[in-house]
């Protein structure tokens, strides 16, 4: 078995969810918009997964939307807020996912919606100072920042930025792909007006994801046509991917505290490990507002550095070279490129889950050992 070690590209379905998932596709089939048996069992499984995870967010009911996934959900927001908000503005940062950078071009290029993307240091941490210049504005503005940085795992203050944002009246969207199953969220309290999530990162297939819209901030229709989810984003709804989504959510949020005292150990005793053992190592990102599932690694100019992944690979041991997204691709990651990493240091991210095991971080340094020093 590989040592797994990429669980912020995504994680595997658990055992006991992918049972849940499977006995649903044996037993509920309906159309939730069946007014009939079959459609009420599925629409009472869609309408309880909504519910519980509102419940855990501190969010209403209605507030919750099933989405394909989180580029999905993101682009909803930003392509939405400009044409159902008045959305002129648009301040994000140049560490965001691509989901939201491409999107902003999009709408820079083609809309002539104004774009300011925050400086960041060196460590990645986002100048949210500079919000305080920049709100309040007669145009009127989406604040867009990610809470955990996928490539980092840097943490953004939430409650600063929500606090800002809503002193400079300006809409806040959080993309918290990386965060959801590994922080609490108080939604009500929060002040944020949009926050997604992606259930592949935190153990539930791929292909759901979810949207948190405040009840005053209401976007019209995405996707038109059957009326679905409140006829904000019709298509008939993905009934398994949303079973899994609910359990996935429930078991993350009922294990909480052991689950990120885990992935602190483990993190902690990789570091600790690669300190002590490669000479002139760095580690990316903020000292000390850190998520506990991600540790991106720079390790010093050597000849094997550049194939240091693959390699890797080829011991069995499953890391990005990157965002998770330009994988396997020679593409520079824009994330590294924005804090100014030397382009002769090669950056391994290792993220990990509950799932993964002290003795699995100790092959994975033995392999780099071999690697870079046998
Ligand atoms: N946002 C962040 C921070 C991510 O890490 C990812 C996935 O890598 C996404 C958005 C996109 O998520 P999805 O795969 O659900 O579209």
């Amino acid at each position: 078995m590989a040592v797994y070690l990429d669980h912020a590209a995504t994680t595997p379905i658990l055992e006991d969810i992918a049972k849940e998932i499977y006995q649903a596709m044996l037993d509920c089939n309906g159309n939730p918009s069946s007014t009939h048996q079959y459609g009420r069992l599925s629409r009472t499984k869609i309408e309880s997964a909504r519910a519980e995870i509102a419940h855990i967010l501190g969010a209403s009911t209605g507030e919750i939307f099933f989405t394909s996934c989180a580029t999905e959900a993101n682009n909803m927001i930003l392509n939405r807020a400009p044409i159902d908000l008045g959305v002129a503005r648009i301040i994000s940062s140049p560490l965001e996912h691509h989901c939201i950078l491409h999107t902003l071009e999009r709408l820079e290029h083609e809309q002539g919606i104004e774009v300011v993307l925050l400086d960041v240091n060196h460590e990645g941490r986002v100048n949210i100072e500079s919000l305080e210049e920049l709100l309040p504005s007669n145009k009127k503005t989406l604040v867009s920042l990610m809470h955990v940085n996928n490539e980092l795992g840097n943490v953004l203050d939430l409650e600063r930025v929500a606090a800002l944002c809503n002193e400079g009246a300006a809409y806040f969207h959080t993309d918290a792909a990386q965060g959801v199953g590994k922080f609490a969220y108080n939604l009500e309290t929060l002040g944020a007006h949009f926050l997604t999530a992606s259930g592949h990162k935190f153990h539930a297939p791929k292909g759901i994801g979810f949207m948190y819209m405040r009840h005053d901030a209401q976007l019209k229709p995405w996707l038109t046509g059957g009326a679905q989810e409140r006829n904000i984003r019709s298509g008939t709804e993905n009934l398994h991917g949303i079973i899994g989504i609910h359990k996935a959510m429930m078991q993350a949020y009922d294990h909480l505290d052991d689950r990120v005292t885990h992935l602190q150990q483990i993190k902690s005793h990789l570091k600790k490990e690669l300190r002590e053992r490669f000479v002139d190592i760095m580690f990316n990102g903020t000292e000390n507002s850190q998520s506990p599932h991600i540790l991106s690694v720079s390790f010093p100019p050597s000849a094997k550095n550049d194939m240091l992944d693959m390699l890797l690979d080829m011991d069995g041991i499953l890391v990005s070279g990157g965002s998770a997204c330009s994988s396997g691709s020679v593409k520079a990651s824009h994330v590294l490129e924005a804090i100014g990493s030397p382009s002769d240091r090669k950056t391994i991210r290792f993220s990990f889950s509950h799932v993964t095991q002290m003795d699995e971080i100790n092959k994975t340094v033995q392999a780099l050992e071999n690697i870079l020093l046998g």
